[in-house]
């Protein structure tokens, strides 16, 4: 496996789509291209989801051209920015390429409930919209990324077989996506589960293509990465500033941290590319954004003077 460890950023979509107030779309803008300067080539920037379902997300089109223009190319180039969209139907899907998007993800969910109640449709009729809509991405050259969520626990079914999960996969997989994010979509899931599933999956599908998507729940974020790395899995979503959740799961907090995947990375010896003085740079003006304390579990320490004893560096190292 490489040394390096893919960082996929989901800040400004899933974190900025679970917050309450209207943030501007200056502040998205700006929010990318800190992000940009921080080394992250992977970011999930917006939804074209239903404005009126999802108003926070109805300035997508801008937000995507404007990423575009400035920090672009994304084309699939190595070591090319990848800026991606979330889709979940044709309309969405139509959106995304009228502004300019090279990369779109795409919703899918093992569980029957959390389908229903996220995107109103079944399981099965989510697989065919992946795969409608993973044709199209490949007759339009654009790149594709799937999330299965709900892969461990859902907040209405409980906990989800992962033999089921991996047939789910299985038939996602076959759609053609160039990538698939295993989803801990409320952060309920255990170490020993998350090692295990993804050592399965790695098995049966290309362990380089998988990522994992976990969450911060029951402060098991970190001691679950480390279970997916050790079963080989190098690409991690994470939302800066921790920023994010789930609507289905009160009480949850958010995203894995970003700085705090970054600096277990780091700890690890893995390479990311992002530079952390930078990175923090970003979370300062993420708690500006959304006016309230925001950050991972290292901040303390990293705001402390640890981390000038330990000589943190701008931990750029391979990728
Ligand atoms: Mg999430």
């Amino acid at each position: 496996m490489p040394e390096y460890l893919k960082v996929y950023e989901v800040g400004p979509r899933d974190g900025l789509q679970n917050e309450a107030a209207l943030i501007s779309t200056e502040d998205k803008k700006r929010l990318v291209g800190g992000l940009v300067k921080a080394g992250l080539r992977s970011i999930e920037v917006t939804s074209f989801v239903n404005p009126k379902a999802v108003p926070q997300m109805a300035d997508a089109g801008e937000v995507m051209r404007d990423a575009l223009a400035k920090y672009g190319p994304a084309v699939d180039e190595p070591g090319a920015r990848q800026f991606t969209g979330l889709v979940f139907n044709e309309r969405g899907y139509e959106r995304a390429l009228a502004a300019g998007c090279r990369a779109i993800a795409i919703g899918a969910a093992v569980s029957e409930s959390f389908s229903q109640a996220n995107t109103g449709m079944s399981t099965q009729q989510a697989l065919e919209m992946a795969g409608k809509l993973a044709e199209w991405a490949r007759r339009d050259g654009v790149w594709t990324r799937a999330y299965i969520s709900t892969a461990w626990v859902c907040p209405f079914e409980g906990p989800i077989r992962p033999e089921k999960v991996i047939a789910y996969a299985e038939k996602l997989w076959e759609t053609g996506v160039e990538e698939m994010a295993i989803s801990d979509t409320i952060g309920h899931a255990s170490p020993l589960e998350v090692g295990r599933l993804m050592e399965a999956l790695g098995r049966r599908l290309d362990m380089a293509r998988l990522a994992v998507h976990l969450h911060d729940t029951q402060a098991m974020g970190l001691a679950n990465t480390t279970a997916a790395i050790q079963a080989g899995v190098r690409i991690h979503d994470s939302s800066v500033a921790g920023l994010g959740g789930c609507p289905f799961a009160p009480g949850a907090a958010g995203n894995l941290a970003t700085e705090d995947l970054v600096f277990l990375a780091f700890k690890l010896g893995l390479g990311t590319g992002v530079d952390f003085v930078a990175l923090w740079d970003v979370v300062a003006e993420v708690e500006k954004m959304v006016g309230r304390p925001v950050g991972g579990r290292i901040r303390a320490w990293w705001e402390s003077s640890g981390r000038l004893e330990e000589g943190v560096p701008r931990m750029s190292g391979p990728v």
